[in-house]
């Protein structure tokens, strides 16, 4: 079964450890710190494949990690960053937030983009020595890197779009015009996959033809299996509608062609006005003689083709103006990516403080993360810490809110009374 929708997690790498180390050598009393910093994290990025046609492969793997960074070392040795992960996706794939359902980027021009950020790496104790702190036995932890839920979602990129009603021939028509070979088979609702075929006209030039399956009256209402199918009909440049003219089964190609076209308008109006030809199909069946020209006048000032799946007749004339007009006709829309990154670091600079209970509860996305790098047993590692809060201006808004002495302070899992 087609898969043109698969959701996955992407982890990229978590920044390596700060390292504490201080300078050893023969004859030197006390060498300085000397702990280097920790890796970069690997980053996420999703790479276009233009060998891919599905979105299969994700079905099988769902959690995408790339490398962490390493751990800095002695001797202010950096650690080593960690390798990217790249995503091969087909071309034309969407990827969105799986929570917003935002556009992240449209992987249809065949480049790559960054999707997730690796963490920093943390700074070795190198970085805290002052002039007053000559030792300091502490370093950073790595940030960890971006994670989310995307969902990827993959229409197709045909230049031409073969719709129709069931049992009209499109299977049949694109094995004819092309080197794919979609199952056929005498009942409707044969194909529940679209197929994509490359149809060469000649040595310089080919296109892509995707057999649409499924469209059936309500199908934009979601009724049947279109509505799925309709979505890969957005991309094509050109539209050919399938009717069938060897009349069996009471079938009406007149009034199947307006049905059509009602879906299509209802689905996406733009749709309704893609360029459209007709292609009557089954010639070597017909048997009304007048219906081709009932046809032609009802389908004016759309060009009619009538070819035969079966025989091929007139399947070599259809290429060849199809190649001629897909020349003129414009290139296909690239989506452009709606989604703005929410900037992280204006919320995480800012500090929540209320008083719940009668404790001055103190909140932070900054003080989340400072206080997981730091060493509370170590003296030194909690004077930085305090440094930090009076920095922040914590306890001067403390301080503007009321705060008494003795009042408990919670900050998380750290909790003392305040003293002035
Ligand atoms: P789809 O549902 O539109 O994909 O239609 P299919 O390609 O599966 O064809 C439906 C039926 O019509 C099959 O039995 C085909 O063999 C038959 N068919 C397709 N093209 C022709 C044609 O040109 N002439 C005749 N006589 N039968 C055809
Ligand atoms: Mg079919």
């Amino acid at each position: 079964m087609f898969i043109d929708l698969a959701t996955i997690s992407v982890r990229a790498g978590k920044g390596g450890n700060g390292s504490v180390s201080f300078h050893r050598e023969k004859y030197i009393a006390s060498g300085g710190p000397d702990g280097g910093d920790g890796g970069r994290g690997g980053d996420i990025i999703v790479r276009a494949d233009d060998h891919l046609t599905t979105l299969m492969d994700f079905r099988y793997r769902r959690v995408y990690e790339a490398e962490n960074g390493v751990d800095g070392g002695a001797r202010l040795c950096s650690g080593k960053n960690g390798a990217p992960l790249v995503i091969r996706v087909p071309r034309g794939t969407l990827v969105r937030d799986k929570q917003t359902g935002a556009l992240m980027a449209d992987l249809s021009g065949g480049k790559e983009i960054l999707l997730a950020r690796g963490g920093l790496g943390g700074w070795g104790n190198k970085h805290f020595a002052t002039p007053t702190r000559q030792a300091p036995r502490f370093a950073k932890a790595g940030l960890p890197g971006q994670s989310f839920e995307v969902t990827l979602e993959l229409k197709l990129l045909a230049d031409v779009g073969l719709i129709g009603l069931p049992n009209v021939g499109k299977s049949s028509l694109l094995s004819v015009m092309s080197a794919a070979r979609p199952k056929i088979a005498d009942f409707p609702f044969t194909t529940l996959v679209p197929n994509l075929g490359v149809v060469r006209a000649d040595d310089d030039h080919s296109f892509v033809c995707a057999d649409i399956p499924g469209l059936i009256e309500g199908a934009s209402q979601g009724a049947g299996l279109g509505h799925d199918f309709l979505r890969h009909v957005e991309r094509c440049r050109l539209l050919l509608h399938i009717l069938d003219c060897a009349g069996g089964e009471d079938r009406d190609p007149l009034a199947e062609f307006d049905l059509i076209n009602a879906e299509l308008r209802a689905h996406a109006p733009e749709l309704g006005e893609r360029e459209m030809w007709v292609v009557a199909n089954k010639l070597d069946a017909v048997q009304d003689d007048t219906l081709m020209d009932r046809i032609r006048k009802h389908v004016a000032p759309r060009p009619l083709y009538c070819v035969s799946a079966a025989t091929t007749q007139g399947v070599r004339e259809l290429i060849r103006a199809v190649s001629e007009r897909l020349d003129a006709l414009e290139p296909m829309v690239i989506f452009e990516p709606d989604f703005e990154a929410p900037a992280p670091d204006a919320a995480a600079h800012q500090t929540r403080i209320e008083k719940r209970g009668g404790v001055w509860q103190v909140e932070g996305v900054w003080l989340e993360r400072l206080m997981r790098n730091i060493n509370f047993t170590d003296v030194e590692s909690r004077l930085y810490f305090e440094r930090r809060l009076r920095q922040a201006g914590v306890f001067e808004e403390l301080e503007r809110l009321g705060v008494e002495e003795h009042d408990p302070i919670k900050l998380y899992e750290l909790e003392f009374e305040y003293v002035r």
